[in-house]
């Protein structure tokens, strides 16, 4: 789908492989209306924003502000001032686990998180844990790759104060049911933060729908450039939160006895802002809205489902994450490892990172390791996994390599 538009797409790896590129959940490429919107704005607009009363300080100002718009209406949230412009999902979930802790919460507090966690919803916790003494309580995981539900409602007792939780895994591919997540969270009048990363891209978000709280997602993994993501939070939250970080723009009056802070959502955005980034990511969220988000998660859950089948033909497979009966929850992520052909039980599955230095000598781009989810790899038994995670531009002619590539490589061992 739309292949043509990724310039980066049409090339050949090692002077021999045309690329297949199926690493999209690390990051995307980009299409040429994010480059070429990015490029005419520094060549054409640019000038610090908020702050200037000239020409090119207001021009830039309202695309770095049209560009919050395209956000809010993209995640369907109800106002820009709950939309928070940060440096990514990782930001998006400090600054919460930071200024959410300050303004609720106390010693022995306890937030839920869940064993399929990314680092990053992780170890902010462990941060502020660190400085308040706050509890971190863990959803376990089926052997399915599905987080326990009824232990879930286990969890909750009169310290639990937020639910931080993965819409979408990184390694696994489960799309976690994040709306009765949300839902038995408010029925105990507890927040949820959703870590919208690997959902963002793939499929419609509403958060009002949802109801989530907070939801958090990168640009860079959502077509748009890298340095900015998005905190949405309910504003009754936010206003509540004290500041992140201090600085420019942030404030409303400063004197050396008192400060006082600027309203939403600039109270959450001190210094200069990537305004140039807010308008790649605003070219790229047009850009998915252009096409349709359900016809983008349609042809990804069809690539997905095609991948799998092709997959399960190889001898010695293991795919990780939702399968049979809950592939329906398995989205455009696929972990695996696979044995060497003719290999007996006890021979073990060809090393991730010989798996995936092979399969880029044959122009296919896979990540491997832990993906920044060690406590998930720990419940799987595993150091490190092989990922393939697809795209819009990804074709069945895309798995139909992946697979010959694993298929030659098992021969190789
Ligand atoms: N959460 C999930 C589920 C992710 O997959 C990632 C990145 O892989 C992150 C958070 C962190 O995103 P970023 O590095 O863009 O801040």
């Amino acid at each position: 789908m739309n292949r043509e538009d990724f310039p980066i797409l049409a090339q050949t790896i090692y002077g021999k492989y045309p690329l297949v590129y199926l690493d999209n959940g690390a990051t995307t490429q980009k299409p040429r209306c994010v480059v070429e919107a990015m490029s005419n704005e520094y060549y054409n607009v640019n000038a610090n924003v908020h702050r200037g009363v000239h020409f090119l300080s207001q021009a830039a100002t309202a695309l770095h502000e049209e560009s919050r718009e395209t956000v809010r209406r993209f995640i369907g949230a109800g106002k820009t001032s709950e939309i928070i412009f940060t440096r990514g999902t990782t930001e998006s979930i400090n600054l919460v686990a930071s200024c959410f802790t300050q303004a609720f919460m106390h010693k022995g507090d306890e937030v839920i998180i869940s064993q399929m966690e990314h680092h990053s919803n992780i170890v902010s916790w462990q941060l502020v844990q660190a400085r308040t003494g706050i509890r971190l309580r863990v959803i376990p995981m089926t052997d399915d790759g599905c987080l326990c539900m009824e232990e879930y409602e286990k969890l909750f007792n009169e310290r639990t104060r937020l639910v931080s939780v993965t819409h979408v895994s990184n390694v696994l591919g489960t799309i976690n049911p994040a709306r009765e997540i949300i839902s038995i969270a408010h029925r105990h009048d507890v927040p949820v933060l959703v870590d919208g990363a690997q959902s963002a891209p793939h499929f419609a978000v509403d958060v009002q729908e949802l109801d989530c709280d907070f939801f958090a997602f990168s640009g860079h993994k959502t077509y748009g450039p890298t340095g900015i993501g998005v905190l949405y939070g309910k504003e009754d939250w936010l206003d509540r939160m004290p500041p992140y970080m201090g600085g420019g723009d942030m404030i409303k009056t400063v004197s050396f006895e008192k400060t006082t802070f600027n309203t939403l959502p600039y109270k959450f955005e001190a210094g200069t802002p990537d305004y140039v980034a807010s308008t790649g990511l605003a070219a790229a969220l047009d850009y998915l809205t252009a096409i349709g988000m359900e016809r983008i998660e349609q042809h990804e859950r069809d690539l997905t489902r095609y991948a799998i089948s092709r997959m399960q033909e190889l001898e010695g497979m293991h795919i990780f994450g939702p399968l049979g009966e809950h592939i329906g929850e398995h989205d455009a992520v696929i972990s695996f490892e696979a044995k060497p052909l003719g290999a007996s039980e006890s021979t073990p599955y060809i090393h991730h990172l010989d798996m995936g230095t092979l399969l880029d000598r044959l122009g296919i781009a896979v990540r491997t390791g832990h993906h920044c989810a060690e406590p998930l790899m720990r419940r799987l038994g595993v150091e490190g996994t092989c990922r393939a995670s697809f795209g819009l531009y990804n074709t069945r002619e895309d798995i139909d390599r992946l697979v010959d590539g694993i298929r030659r490589i098992q021969g190789m061992f």
